[in-house]
């Protein structure tokens, strides 16, 4: 059974052998790209590669890509423990084409890494293609000799690709595999395609077009191949199982939880583990990338992931901050294909040790006066927003922490009462500054906080904060 790094290495050699370049993995933090919070794919960047506005000394090439979808345009962050396949940190890999090969090459190459290299059966696969993608579907007929009802046409988003808001993009074809009858969930396309059941592996996007803020597009000069595969989603797949928390490197870090918390690992602290693994790898990895917590921007994104990670750690009856002894566990399995964790593993832990002993200070304090709340409210009843305010306020609640404590007990947030607490708690700081004789510059300072917006709140309003950066 192929261990993650194994696949890995396969995937890169795989590509390598056919005439690609093997490129490292780029930070976290896009360069110079306003435009995105965490780098969230293979493709970020290649991104001017795609328009032309750069050329490299390759035109074919792999990468495994650390990728972080806790904000923007692809936010993992609520579906984590939720589903066996998302992940808030992971690794995509992907073979790219610039203005090179085309559809024609880019399927066969996936249909052999996946058939015949991984040795996956054909049966259990299927695949989409965009609805009015005619030459897709001939291509999957020609290479794989899928019938019609196995090449599944999809006339929404999810068969378009962007990254964003802007940027280069393009109609693309997805490979799914069928985990079988037992599991719920129906194919692509379908009422029931949120289950888990047919769980999409690999996304092959033709890069044809670029889409500006305007909401225009135009074609772009060359046609391009940009691919993503998850890692621990074909992992599950050749390692047997369903889910990917159930791979080895998971699996690991699962047990090393359970372990330092006396807790079962499939026990009822079964989602709390997963939660904590997998925002323990998103958490370490940004800090090896240069990030820190902080009340804004993607220093405030970290922090809401650490501290949605520390409730919990709390939930499973830990006294102690727990989240930085895990962290050896993972530089164990990940410090050899990633330098940086390695490096960075002393400010990690110092990083996770300061923010857990600080914010359990409020921690227990918060969630106990949540409990007495909700212990007030009608059946089914929402948390009032402005008791969600105050323990943002008061207790350094993140609203997602509130909301994520609030949906094991099936209820939710009044978000406009909580904006509205936001907005009453703003103004009166306006006024205490235009009382305090030093008009001016409170004036100046409040037009641009509200021009550039509250930073304190990128990430939830997610499209505006992806512009905001
Ligand atoms: P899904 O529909 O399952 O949320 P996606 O369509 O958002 O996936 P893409 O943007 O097409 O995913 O990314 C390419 C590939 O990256 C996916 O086919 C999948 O294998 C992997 N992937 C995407 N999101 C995640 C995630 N949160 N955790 C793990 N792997 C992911
Ligand atoms: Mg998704
Ligand atoms: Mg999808
Ligand atoms: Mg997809």
């Amino acid at each position: 059974m192929p261990s993650l790094n194994e696949i890995r290495s396969t995937f890169l050699g795989f590509f390598e052998k056919n005439g690609h370049r093997v490129v490292e993995s780029s930070p976290l933090v896009p360069r110079n790209d306003p435009t995105l919070m965490f780098t969230n794919s293979g493709m970020v960047q290649f991104k001017n590669a795609f328009t032309g506005l750069e050329t490299r000394d390759y035109n074919r090439a792999t990468t495994a890509q650390k990728c972080v979808r806790a904000g923007g345009k692809h936010n993992d962050l609520d579906n984590v423990g939720y589903t066996a396949r998302h992940h808030t940190f992971f690794e995509m890999l992907g073979n790219f084409s610039f203005g090179d090969y085309f559809k024609s090459e880019a399927i066969p190459y996936a249909w052999n890494l996946l058939t015949k290299e991984f040795g996956i059966p054909k049966e259990k696969l299927l695949v989409t293609v965009y609805h009015t993608d005619d030459d897709a579907a001939e291509t999957w007929k020609k290479v794989a000799g899928l019938s019609d009802d196995r090449i599944i046409r999809i006339a929404t988003n999810d068969n378009f690709w962007q990254m964003g808001p802007t940027g280069p993009c393009g109609p693309c074809t997805e490979i799914f595999f069928d985990h079988g009858e037992d599991i719920w969930g129906g194919p692509p396309g379908s009422a029931d395609e949120d289950g888990d059941r047919f769980i999409e592996i690999w996304n092959i996007v033709f890069m044809q077009n670029e889409q500006f803020e305007d909401g225009s597009m135009r074609a772009l000069d060359m046609q391009s191949i940009d691919t993503g595969m998850g890692l621990e989603r074909i992992g599950a797949l050749l390692q047997g199982k369903h889910d990917n928390y159930d791979t080895d490197l998971m699996r690991d870090l699962i047990e090393a939880s359970a372990n330092l918390s006396s807790n079962d690992p499939d026990g009822p602290g079964k989602v709390h583990h997963r939660v904590i693994a997998d925002h323990l790898r998103s958490t370490s990895f940004l800090i090896a990338d240069g990030v820190m917590p902080s009340n804004e921007g993607r220093g405030y994104v970290l922090r809401r992931i650490m501290r949605r990670a520390m409730r919990h750690v709390h939930m499973l009856g830990v006294q102690d901050p727990m989240m930085h002894r895990l962290v050896p566990e993972l530089v164990s399995q990940m410090g050899a294909a990633y330098p940086e964790l390695s490096r960075a593993q002393p400010l990690i832990q110092e990083t996770l040790r300061s923010e857990e002993t600080r914010f359990r200070q409020t921690l227990d304090r918060g969630l106990r006066l949540l409990d007495d709340e909700l212990s007030r409210l009608p059946e089914g009843g929402n948390l009032p927003g402005e008791t969600a305010f105050k323990l943002y306020d008061t207790y350094g609640f993140p609203l997602d922490l509130t909301q994520d404590a609030l949906r094991e007990k099936g209820r939710a947030v009044d978000i406009e009462g909580f904006d509205s607490a936001m907005a009453e708690q703003k103004a009166k700081a306006r006024a205490a500054w235009a009382g305090s004789g030093e008009t001016k510059d409170a004036a100046i300072w409040f037009d641009i906080a509200e021009q550039h917006g509250v930073t304190e709140f990128l990430g939830y309003d997610t499209e505006e904060a992806e512009g905001q950066i």
